[in-house]
Order: structure tokens, then sequence, then C-alpha cells
């Protein structure tokens, strides 16, 4: 790898094709460090706290996948002919547990043996609230630092993503699925004791879980007894009515960065959710 740390921080514009901001956890207690992403560039978005920043769109999409130009992004960030052929944009993917590999019909077997039949993670996170949720083990913490979780919790270790889908939809009788955006991004999520939520959601689901160990095997879903994990994020200021920018609508947009949190940009005139903007390309000034 190329080093470009020292024009980064002298960079004050840049422009390229947006992928997902990176973000790596605080040591020791720190907020998470987030680098946005804009084709080769990058930038350093914590030191850009306070400060005036912009985004504006001229209108060109890059395919996440192909790179070929798209008029509208399709699943976050892909062509139509991607869109409609790849596994990673089939609808089993959010919903593991349809996962069809078995019947012979996955759009890519071979995608599939590295990212769905590897190991993978159950976990319970708080972000706006109590919820499940699944991830590769790969991408932990990842996963939930765009999710914006402040606490979370592994409860099982399970060898496919398809396992992991079993188990999900058995805690979704018990708990949410889902991140209220709004309310992640208005302030800290109450703080919540997800060992003790662990543990009555064991007791409650006792059944369903020795069902799916009798199916696919104990040792193939493995509850875990790991501690939780804790995340911060840095944020100046929390909005107190929560407006969302849509480049799609509004190409220019730009205010005072307060803050940066899930995959949010939070600035003083509205927030963005920048993993929307997949493959947009943009000049960011900042
Ligand atoms: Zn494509």
């Amino acid at each position: 790898m190329p080093a470009v740390t020292e024009s980064i921080a002298a960079a004050a514009e840049v422009t390229g094709c947006l992928t997902k901001m990176a973000i790596a956890p605080g040591q020791g207690g720190e907020p998470a460090r987030y680098t946005l992403r804009a084709g080769a560039s990058r930038l350093d978005l914590n030191e850009r706290l306070g400060k005036p920043l912009s985004l504006a769109w001229g209108g060109a999409i890059a395919c996440a996948h192909c790179g070929r130009a798209t008029r509208k992004s399709f699943a976050q960030g892909y062509c139509y002919p991607c869109f409609k052929t790849l596994a990673q944009c089939d609808t089993c993917i959010m919903k593991p547990e349809t996962c069809h590999f078995f019947a012979g019909t996955c759009r890519e077997p071979e995608w599939a043996e590295r990212h769905c039949f590897q190991p993978h993670v159950v976990y319970l996170a708080n972000a706006s609230g109590l919820k499940v949720g699944i991830t590769r083990a790969t991408q932990v913490p990842t996963r939930w630092l765009d999710q914006g979780a402040v606490q979370a919790l592994p409860i099982f270790a399970v060898d496919t993503r398809q396992q992991s889908g079993f188990v999900e939809t058995l805690f979704k009788e018990a708990v949410s699925d889902r991140t209220n955006w709004r309310a992640m991004l208005k302030g800290e999520a109450a703080e919540l004791d997800l060992p003790a939520e662990r543990d009555r959601l064991l007791a409650r689901l006792e059944g369903g879980i020795a069902r799916l160990q009798e199916r696919f095997g104990a040792d193939a879903i493995r509850p875990l007894d790991e501690a939780p994990v804790r995340l911060s994020y840095p944020v100046l200021e929390y909005p107190t009515k929560v407006v969302s920018h849509n480049l799609d609508k509004t190409p220019e947009v730009g205010g005072t960065l307060l803050g940066l949190k899930g995959q949010y940009l939070i600035l003083d005139t509205g927030v963005v959710n920048l993993r929307k903007y997949t493959g947009y390309e943009v000049r960011v000034v900042a």
C-alpha cells in the first residue's frame, strides 16, 4: 500500500466515488475514528469536528462492484445488472434463513462458499434499544460501529450464515432486529445489562434453541459467554430534531460537522446517511 498519510492531513478538498466510511474502534474508551473514503482519497473526519464540511454530487454514480456508470443506485451502490445477478444482492443476504444454496439456485455458489459458509455470530446490541443481529465473525466490531451501537454482546457462534438466520428468527419472537436510526441519532441509548438480557432470552427461547441444535448439531450452534463490548462515537452535539439530507433531491449539502455515528454524518443542517450514497461521485470540501 502506498503511504498517503501526508496528503490526508493537508487535504481540504477531495473528489471521488464514495464507499462507506472506515470506522475504527477507539482505544481505551476513546470515541471511534472515522475516515471518509472517496475514490483513492481519504479524509480523517474526527479532526474536522466543529468545522464546516460540504458534499457536492455532480450526478455520476459508479457501481460498487463492476465500476460501470449507472443512472440509479440499486441496493446501496450497485448497477441494475449487478443487482440482479450478484449473490450479495439477493434477498437471502437480508433474510439468511431463506438461503437456497442447497436447492442449487445460489446465484454465485463460489461467493457463497467464501461468505455464507463461514463462521457467523449472533449478537445483542444497543443502538436505540435492545436488538438482535447477525454478522460474519470477521465483521466484528465493524458491523456494530456501522449501526451506531453503544453496547454489543456476541451470544452465539454458528457455522453458516443460514444457521445465524435461524437463530435470529427465533430471537425475533422476543426482541426487535431493527435500529430506530432517528432515535440512534438523537442521543446515547439508555444503558442496558446485555448479559442479563441474554440470560432472560436464553431461558425464554430454550426449546427453540434445543431444536436448532438437534437439527444442525450442538457444535454448530454454540452459546457464547463473552464480555459485553462498549463503543463510543465522536459527537459534539446531538440534533434535537433529526432532518435527513437527500443528495438525490439536493445534490449540494453543507454545514458544521457536529458528529459521526453509525454511517451518518451529523451536520448542524441535517444528517447524511453516507452508506446510501455508495458509488456517488462527490466533491467533499472540509
Ligand atoms: Zn455493476
